[in-house]
């Protein structure tokens, strides 16, 4: 096998979801890289892997990331795996990539779980654009701040959440992005007691507060973007359009904005009169 470093993928919890290739990778490499190796052994054992392995994780000294270079620089080859889904995503292995790559071998990335991919795939929200955030600051004022900023953001909103933080950050998100957004709770993806769940932030707050089971497990929260509303415009249209009424009568400006844009000439035409009165 190809000297290199190998993102392998592992389940998120249904073994079944492991790749043909990721069992190749696992059997045939030097050595697994593994964030926990106790807890990896589990899995290598029920696919009876007995490659060695090690603790790799991103606190590991520079000892840790010599030993796997001395691997590869010798002509072998190393697995990077976490507990579960893709290394990296939320998971170590990022200063390890950058170090492989400086030493000028391969990294390859063996693809499969991801826990916010499969999540987005069955939601039901808008898939063509969205932010992955990860896990939320712990601290509720670090946490509301985070919110903020995300507020206005027009694409689906990709959370990790810990079980026990759930309801409060439901509530934060209620606070921030008003009760009425849609969001998903995915909840336990791959395993026996899945839930995915579309509704208001408002009803998955009563939700799981009704229901102790649903703080359990493993959880991904997807928020909706913010919906653009009638007469919100992008910052290029609005400055063109601000400043043609500078030079044209506000109905003109409307138009030719409208014929550069493509945008509806009402709702350019609405935006210059909400524009005129105080407060709007
Ligand atoms: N690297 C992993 C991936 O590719 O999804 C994520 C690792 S991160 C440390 C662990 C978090 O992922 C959990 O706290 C949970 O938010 C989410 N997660 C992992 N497995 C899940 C599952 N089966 N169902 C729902 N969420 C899951």
């Amino acid at each position: 096998m190809e000297s290199g470093l190998y993102i392998v993928a592992t389940p998120i919890g249904n073994l079944g979801d492991i790749s043909h290739r990721a069992v190749d990778v696992l059997q045939s490499v030097t050595l697994i890289a593994a964030e926990d190796t106790r807890h990896s052994q589990r899995l290598l054992q029920h696919f009876s892997i007995e490659t060695p392995t090690m603790a790799y994780h991103d606190h590991s000294d520079q000892r840790a990331l010599d030993r796997l270079g001395d691997c590869l620089a010798a002509g072998g080859s190393v697995a990077l795996v976490s507990d579960a889904g893709t290394p990296l995503i939320s998971d170590p292995g990022y200063r390890l990539v950058r170090h492989v790559q400086q030493l000028g071998f391969p990294v390859v990335p063996v693809p499969g779980p991801c826990a916010a991919i499969a999540a987005l795939s069955a939601s039901g929200l808008p898939t063509d654009r969205f932010l992955f955030e990860g896990f939320l600051p712990a601290k509720a004022v670090s946490r509301a701040n985070r919110l903020a900023e995300l507020a206005a953001t027009p694409v689906s909103l990709i959370f990790y959440e810990a079980p026990h933080r759930l309801a409060d950050s439901l509530d934060a998100m209620i606070e921030v992005f008003g009760g009425d957004r849609e969001a998903v709770l995915a909840r336990e993806i791959t395993k026996t007691f899945e839930t995915i769940r579309r509704a208001s932030l408002a009803e998955l707050a009563a939700f799981v507060r009704a229901d102790p089971n649903q703080q359990k497990g493993e959880i991904v929260l997807i928020v909706a973007g913010r919906i653009r509303r009638e007469g919100d415009l992008d910052a290029g249209a609005a400055a063109l359009l601000e400043r043609l009424a500078q030079e044209l009568p506000a109905k003109r400006a409307a138009a030719v904005v409208a014929d550069v844009t493509g945008l509806r000439k009402k709702a350019l035409y609405d935006y210059l009169l909400a524009a005129k009165k105080p407060n709007a």
